[in-house]
C-alpha cells in the first residue's frame, strides 16, 4: 500500500490532508507489514514531515483509516496496541520477553477458535488480540 492511496482513502472520507496526515501516511507505507504503535507512527512522521506533530492528529489518523479497512489493529498484550496494515490477514504471536510480534497463519488460528465460539452462537473476531508467550529465541535463552 502507497502512501498516496492512504492519503486518497482519508480524502474520500472528508479529510482535509494536511503535512502532518500526509507524514502519518508516509511513515504507515514506508514500514509494510510492521506493527506500529502510534508513539512509533508519530515518530516516523515527525522525522518525514521534520517538524512536530501532535499526538491526536495520528490517532484521528489511524481512527479514519482503520473504518475503511485499510489498517487494522492488534492488542499484543503487552500494555500497547499496534496497526499493522491489513491487506493479508494474520494472527499474531506476543512475546512478552523480547517483545517479538509474529505473524502466523489466520486460516489455522480461525479453524480451531471459530467453531468453539460459534457453538455458542457468537461470532468470534479471533484475529483481534494475539496469543501472548515466549518466543524460542527467549526460551532458549532461559535455558
Ligand atoms: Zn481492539
Ligand atoms: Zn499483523
Ligand atoms: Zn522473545
Amino acid at each position: 500500500m502507497t502512501a498516496d492511496e492512504l492519503v486518497e482513502a482519508l480524502r474520500a472520507e472528508g479529510c482535509r490532508i494536511t503535512i502532518a496526515r500526509r507524514a502519518v501516511c508516509a511513515a504507515l507505507a514506508e514500514r509494510p507489514g510492521a506493527h506500529l504503535t502510534a508513539a512509533d507512527l508519530r515518530s516516523g512522521a515527525e522525522r518525514l514531515a521534520k517538524r512536530s506533530i501532535d499526538v491526536s492528529t495520528v490517532y484521528r489518523t489511524i481512527e479514519v483509516l482503520e473504518r475503511v479497512g485499510l489498517i487494522d489493529h492488534v492488542h499484543t498484550g503487552q500494555g500497547v496496541t499496534v496497526v499493522h496494515t491489513s491487506e493479508r490477514p494474520h494472527h499474531h504471536l506476543s512475546c512478552r520477553v523480547c517483545g517479538a510480534v509474529i505473524d502466523v497463519d489466520a486460516d489455522a488460528v480461525r479453524g480451531a477458535l471459530e467453531p468453539v465460539a460459534s457453538a455458542h452462537g457468537f461470532a468470534a473476531d479471533s484475529l483481534h488480540f494475539a496469543l501472548v508467550g515466549t518466543c524460542a529465541a527467549c526460551r532458549e535463552a532461559a535455558v
